[in-house]
């Protein structure tokens, strides 16, 4: 169970900020923020800017978690905010990096796994398309409580179908890491133990929700292959190129069963 959903409290939800970029989102944010806890809204504001600062918390999609730790906080609280417009949130990228939906973290400087496992349960909530189709449509709190819901029975059964997600879930983490790897060298930053300390519970998160055979034969894959997925593409293994049976690709996107390629051994996916 997703403990997570129990812990967004509907005063904790903002509806309808009107900002137009990172900053008066963090602005905005923060005010409505000190105007339910004990935390003035400034400290709240340098929070959260202090940690984008260290590399962004756009996680695509639609999505931002901004997140940041205070000194004597008590708890972790995690605040959501409905954008009445879509922003530009890293306007400083290449990219453009359309963010509508807001889940914010703060949480105390001293209670660091609380803050990571809150924060890592996001993550994962937010990764998954089905759901996050239905939450980021959302505009206020009833229709998110009403997405969540379906969310809470969904994760309760563990079949192939989402092994194979959170398989592909965890290659995407180890994405994720290597963008920020490279980040941190072409913007000459420091590695921030911070972010990768983020990633590696995230992953940690991921791990727990995968059947136990199945992550030692995708690690053992991986170990050998450097990556332990591929994808079907036109009737063939993206990562061997060899063919595919027809009957093959139907069972596979049937996701009754892990299948592995019979030429490279990777796990095969399809998005079709
Ligand atoms: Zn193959």
């Amino acid at each position: 169970m997703l403990k997570i959903i129990d812990k967004i409290k509907k005063d904790y939800v903002f509806e309808g900020l009107e900002v137009t970029d990172k900053e008066t989102l963090f602005k905005e944010l923060s005010a409505r923020i000190a105007s339910k806890v004990s935390q003035p809204a400034d400290i709240i504001f340098e929070t959260f800017t202090k940690r984008e600062n260290e590399y962004t918390t756009n996680i695509s999609n639609g999505v931002a978690i901004p997140h940041g730790r205070i000194k004597g906080y008590g708890s972790t609280d995690i605040f959501v905010a409905f954008l009445t417009n879509t922003i530009n949130y890293d306007s400083d990228s290449d990219e453009h990096t359309p963010v509508k939906l807001v889940f914010a973290i703060l949480s105390d400087e001293d209670n660091p796994k609380d803050y990571l496992l809150n924060l890592s349960q996001l993550f994962f909530l937010v990764n998954q398309k089905d759901i996050l189709d239905k939450i980021v449509h959302s505009n206020t709190y009833s229709e998110l409580a009403e997405a969540l819901e379906g969310v809470k029975a969904m994760d309760e059964k563990y079949e192939t179908e989402k092994q194979i997600k959170f398989l592909i879930e965890l290659e995407r983490a180890d994405i994720q890491i290597r963008a920020y790897e490279l980040y941190s060298s072409t913007h000459s930053k420091q590695k921030s133990d911070a972010v990768l300390e983020e990633y590696r519970k995230y992953k940690e998160t991921l791990s727990e929700k995968i059947n136990e055979e199945v992550l030692e034969n995708y690690t053992r894959i991986k170990e050998n292959k450097g990556n332990a997925l591929s994808k079907i593409e036109n009737y063939a293994c993206s990562a061997c190129n060899v063919a595919i049976p027809k009957m093959i690709v139907n069972e596979v996107r049937r996701q009754n069963q892990i299948i592995p390629c019979f030429h490279c051994g990777r796990i095969l996916f399809s998005t079709d």
